[in-house]
């Protein structure tokens, strides 16, 4: 069976070898295994249901939030002489009718479909009538709350599959998937957990930073200016800032496209044909762009302003360097900016215990801007990787200031937060450390601690910051929600009872970043 997958793999797709998990996952479907799939943006799903789809009888049925990426992988399917179609509501009635009995006739082997269709009855019935071998599901994490972009659609998937017989083989497929989110794929479609093929999250092409402390708009700048001509994206968080970028640039004489939702159809198609294109090399867009985009020598991908949690940042970020080529992913940190994805969590209308998930994926996004460790070791941790090894070239690992000891300051943090009882967040913390002696301190009468004041010569902004680094380093634990009390770890107990240092980078005082930014 395998011989035939490669066979197909050769002739159709050009490929001499499959990559990492296509086997596993191949095989496994050809079993009639139900299986969940889980690799990286860009490596290489599609053909895990495109090569069983030529193998089995009948029609293979993809489901696909992406409308416009459903017509470019027909137009690739047919360039590759695999007979397939899609439908969605961009059809007229005429060529959707077309099409329905060109899948009752046989005439295709993949099927495309947008999960909103499985929300007419009329239209599973359609599909009853026909022999459907194998259903995949792209980007399954959409079935799950706990995902980052749920949709109430693929809560559906599960009435198709019940409704055809005899039962098809389900291939779930994701390229974000934290322990949460897979558990909530396995259950909703009964996927049997062992049946779960996950390639590495590693891309080794990418280079992470972290950019705190600059002038952001200089940075920017100067990036471009030393990568001239090379295809980039830059993240922000507004329409309104993206066109401020957008105009800052263009002023500096930059030609940058640009992309938000706030703008016309045309205008975004325009200036996305003129980015994939090469006609210009930058884009400076929302997180609106990007989805479907197959764009593969992106060199760059800067965020300016912090993603709302790290499955957005890593699958924005993933955007450079699908080509392989050696890519960089900066993103720009700054903690105040946190309180825009707060109020946009804060705005939305989900409910409470979803809102205090989304509150604790954002503190770990934060705690990604804070870490001194190695941040691709950070990313693949988050993914469920077990001890993931340090990358050694991202801004961490390659950041050579002397690491200093801060054992002794550590151990002030952490047994302030014991005698508070483990009770309170980090400004009460932070006041209790520099010796305010507030009426709130004064009512609980933390004025009275030993620990109260042990951190006077130091400025609140630097304690504070202080305690978002031991948050990130894993010595103290978030409770959820927007207001979040810290509570201390078993790490920390290690560092309380002296059987483990803590080491941090020394610190470059700010005024001294300014001036090295003069230069240029
Ligand atoms: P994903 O859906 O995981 O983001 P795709 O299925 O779009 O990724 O594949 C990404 C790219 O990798 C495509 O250009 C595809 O043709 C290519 N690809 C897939 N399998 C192989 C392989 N075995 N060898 C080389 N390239 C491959």
């Amino acid at each position: 069976m395998l011989t035939k997958a490669k066979g197909h793999l050769q002739t159709h797709f050009g490929y001499d070898e499959f990559r990492k998990g296509q086997e596993d996952m191949i095989q496994k479907v050809m079993e009639g295994k139900d299986t969940l799939g889980i690799m990286p943006t860009g490596g290489g799903k599609s053909v895990c249901y495109q090569i069983p789809a030529l193998l089995l009888r009948g029609v293979t049925v993809v489901i696909s939030p992406l409308i416009s990426l459903m017509k470019d992988q027909v137009d690739a399917l047919d360039k590759a002489g695999i007979p397939s179609t899609y439908i969605n509501s961009a059809l007229s009635s005429d060529e959707m009718q077309d099409r329905l009995a060109g899948i009752y006739n046989g005439e295709y082997k993949l099927v495309y479909i947008a999960p909103e269709r499985l929300e007419t009855p009329s239209f599973l019935r359609l599909l009853e009538g026909i022999h459907i071998s194998l259903v995949a599901i792209d980007e399954a994490h959409c079935i799950s709350h706990w995902g980052h972009d749920f949709r109430p659609s693929y809560l559906h998937i599960k009435k198709l599959i019940s409704s055809i017989q005899p039962k098809p083989t389900v291939l779930a497929l994701t390229a974000t998937a934290t322990p949460q989110v897979r558990n909530d794929i396995c259950d909703l479609l009964h996927i049997d957990e062992q049946n779960t093929v996950m390639t590495g999250f590693e891309r080794e092409n990418l280079h992470f930073q972290v950019v705190k402390g600059q002038d952001r708009d200089r940075f920017l700048l100067d990036y471009i200016g030393k990568n001239k001509g090379q295809a980039g994206i830059i993240y922000a968080a507004t329409r309104k800032e993206v066109d401020r970028l957008h105009h800052f640039l263009e002023a500096k004489g930059l030609s940058a496209g640009k992309y938000h939702a706030g703008m016309s159809e045309k205008e975004r198609n325009d200036h996305q044909e003129r980015f994939l294109y090469d006609d210009i090399t930058l884009m400076v867009a929302t997180n609106a762009f990007g989805m479907g985009i197959n764009k593969s020598n992106v060199r760059f991908v800067i965020h300016y302003h912090i993603p709302r949690n790290m499955e957005a940042y890593y699958q924005e970020a993933g955007r450079a360097g699908r080509d392989g080529e050696e890519s960089a992913c900066i993103l720009m940190f700054a903690p105040q900016d946190t309180q825009i994805q707060s109020f946009l969590i804060e705005q939305s209308d989900m409910e409470e215990v979803r809102k205090e998930n989304e509150y604790s994926k954002l503190r770990k996004m934060v705690a990604y801007g804070h870490t001194e460790s190695c941040l691709q070791q950070f990313i693949l941790h988050y993914f469920g990787e077990e001890n993931p090894p340090e990358c050694g070239k991202c801004g961490n690992c390659t950041d050579d200031r002397e690491q200093v000891d801060a054992t002794v300051e550590t151990q002030m943090v952490l047994s302030c937060i014991r005698r508070m009882n483990e009770r309170f967040g980090k400004t009460m913390i932070t006041k209790v450390l520099t010796g305010s002696s507030d009426k709130k301190i004064k009512s609980f009468g933390f004025d009275q601690l030993s620990t109260h004041g042990i951190m006077k010569d130091k400025t609140q902004k630097d304690v504070s910051e202080f305690i978002d680094f031991l948050t990130a380093e894993g010595y103290l634990r978030p409770t959820d929600g927007a207001y979040p009390i810290l509570m201390l770890t078993e790490k920390a107990g290690n560092v309380l009872r002296g059987k483990e240092p803590v080491l941090r980078k020394e610190r470059v005082r700010i005024s001294q970043i300014v001036e090295d930014n003069d230069l240029f």
